[in-house]
């Protein structure tokens, strides 16, 4: 089996697809007020792309695709997406994530068509604070959407909040009892500089280790921490002593895990983005609809993958930070 290692000897296994660059969610941190997707129907790439994709990136060593977007359960035939992907040879983890408003409706056909977990964002349990966060998100849909999850069987099922102070920096604590109420995992996230809304709210930013004094301070040295395998991702980890839940960090701006990254994204438009926090990109919606053949389509992500940069930005360098919005990069 070949395998994708960039020049920095990290091993690349894990695509995060993005299926449209709709969102029924306007969260002020990951999208300008007045963004609003531009792209015609045929720039987005379509079932075949994203098979013949997936399959190529399949044999070149990756084995995990999450699904995300936008909000990927607004893409029309998402479960159609999930099944072709989860039956691709060499693929066995299909996640997703997703902000779960329609997530009721589709949770158990998902499930069954090869999602076997779920990353659900949720910024407050208060529901004009969500409203307002999220510019018209319902509460309410979510939490039946994260019951549907639970029911379906999906698991893990992580909460993913972004802590912004004065924002909802004081719902620490609540967030960490709703998800042990639910016996499901809580992961906090850093604001990240992504877009010209994520540079705003770097001014909200708390750190990884004011997030751990409150959780903490809350749980009472009930934390236990995991050991992290390769394919964690980015997270610090901590099972929560006496509950089936985990809590976690995502720390992208206090700390640098770029030597462990084992990721690329692809757009809906098929853009191949080589760092979350980096201009770089190759177009492979241009490549499969080309009469390339497989072989040299494989060499031009090959080629990509070595150009990967060691690191992102987010602290540094102001003037390198990407100028995507976060909502078309899919977190
Ligand atoms: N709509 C889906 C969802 O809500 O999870 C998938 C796309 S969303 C862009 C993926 C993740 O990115 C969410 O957990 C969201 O909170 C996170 N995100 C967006 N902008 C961010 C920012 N500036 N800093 C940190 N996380 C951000």
């Amino acid at each position: 089996m070949a395998k994708l290692i960039d020049k920095f000897n990290r091993e690349i296994t894990y695509l995060r697809l993005s299926v449209t660059e709709h969102c029924n969610y306007r969260c002020f941190y990951c999208r300008d007020d007045e963004h609003t997707p531009n792209c015609k129907r045929e720039d987005v790439l379509s079932y075949e792309d994203i098979e013949k994709i997936v399959q190529l990136f399949a044999e070149l060593g990756i084995t995990k695709v999450r699904l995300t977007g936008g909000e990927p359960l607004l893409r029309t035939g998402i479960s159609k997406i999930a099944k072709l992907i989860s039956r691709v040879d060499g693929i066995n983890d299909v996640p997703l994530s997703t902000n779960a408003h329609l997530l009721e409706k589709f949770a158990q056909k998902l499930y069954q068509n090869g999602v076997n977990r779920a990353n659900i964002s949720i910024d407050s349990l208060i529901p004009e604070k969500f409203e307002e966060i999220t510019r018209g998100g319902e509460l309410s849909k979510v939490i039946e959407g994260i019951d549907a999850a639970i029911q379906a069987g999906m698991s893990p099922i992580k909460i993913n909040m972004v802590v912004m102070r004065g924002v909802n920096d004081d719902e620490i604590e609540s967030m960490i009892d709703f998800a042990i109420d639910k016996g499901i995992d809580i992961r906090f996230i850093e604001t990240m500089p992504i877009g010209s809304s994520g540079i705003e709210i770097l001014s909200q930013h708390v750190s990884e280790k004011d997030i751990l004094a409150k959780i903490n301070n809350h749980l009472d040295s009930r934390l236990m921490p995991i050991e992290s395998s390769k394919t964690d991702g980015p997270a610090h980890n901590f099972k929560i002593e006496g509950t089936n839940s985990t809590v976690g960090i995502i720390s992208a701006v206090s700390n640098h895990f770029c030597q462990t990254c084992n990721r690329v994204r692809l757009t809906a438009k098929g853009e191949l983005i080589l760092c979350l926090g980096q201009e770089d990109s190759i177009s492979l919606k241009d490549a499969v609809r080309s009469d390339l053949t497989d072989d040299e389509i494989k060499d031009m992500i090959i080629n990509a993958i070595n150009k990967k940069p060691e690191k992102h930005v987010f602290d540094s360098v102001i003037d390198n930070i990407s100028n995507r919005q976060m909502v078309e990069i899919g977190g």
